[in-house]
């Protein structure tokens, strides 16, 4: 009884995630007419964070080839679990210098790289590891305006500021063992640009192109949620990074 009930549950579960991926495939594709762009110039990163891993098996039988997660403690086990699949792994959550070598068993990406400390000890961890290359993204805290510099801006904390993107850019790009891909940022909550995610994503689309002048194949925008993806691909976002929408609200605390 258990057994079918178990059957039940995962075919429901399924049904679940395939319905709320042909809802998030049909907003990528309507904000990709609505801007003109090619619905593959946009690809969808779907954040499993929080949800077990056999929804991530799951996704990935109805197609999904990126996911994300955010904490390494959630994430290690779960990639491990899900390690038979042909899974891209981003990691977008603030990383401390002591899981970056948890981190790199699994990660393809990391979205989140905001400090040089951070840049070299991924740089070692690759190395060291003897494993493929690791793309890396600048986060940039668009909540930050230049006041912050001076009142001690505290790195680490959700991104880098603006200011100091060329700089890890050109670390990431001189590092062995990584590989600058682009950009990434949430839209603010504080700051000049909270509550209006089209402006913030506009701004990031600035930085991106001032890094690709210098680093022409760091071509991703990583911009863009459930609630705001819409506006992050108007703004020219190469991924989205949906949690919510595929997978349902999580406990809060996730
Ligand atoms: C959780 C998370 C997302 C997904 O957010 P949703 O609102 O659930 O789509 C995207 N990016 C980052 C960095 C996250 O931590």
């Amino acid at each position: 009884m258990t057994h079918v009930n178990d059957q039940s549950a995962a075919r429901a579960r399924l049904a679940q995630l395939r319905a709320n991926l042909t809802s998030v495939e049909q907003r990528v594709a309507d904000a990709c007419a609505a801007a003109g762009r090619a619905r593959d110039s946009v690809t969808l990163v779907v954040v499993t964070k929080t949800y077990p891993a056999s929804d991530t098996r799951l996704l990935a039988g109805l197609g999904v080839a990126d996911v994300a997660e955010n904490r390494d403690q959630d994430a290690a086990p779960k990639a491990e679990e899900c390690r038979d699949l042909d899974l891209r792994w981003h990691f977008v959550g603030q990383l401390q210098t002591n899981k970056v070598r948890s981190v790199l068993r699994y990660a393809d990406l990391v979205h989140s790289v905001d400090r040089i400390r951070l840049v070299e000890a991924l740089s070692e961890g690759v190395l060291k590891a003897g494993r493929p290359e690791l793309g890396c993204l600048v986060q940039v805290d668009l909540g930050a305006d230049s006041a912050a510099a001076e009142s001690g801006h505290a790195p680490g904390r959700g991104g880098a500021l603006p200011e100091q993107v060329p700089m890890l850019a050109e670390a990431l790009a001189a590092a062995p063992g990584l590989r600058l891909d682009g950009v990434m940022a949430v839209a603010p909550l504080h700051g000049r640009f909270a509550g209006d995610p089209r402006a913030a994503f506009d701004r990031l689309a600035e930085i991106a192109s001032r890094v690709r002048e210098a680093h022409p194949a760091a071509t991703m925008v990583s911009a863009g949620m459930s609630g705001d993806l819409e506006q992050a691909i108007a703004a020219g976002a190469t991924h989205v990074r949906v949690g919510t929408a595929v997978l349902g609200a999580r406990p809060p605390l996730g």
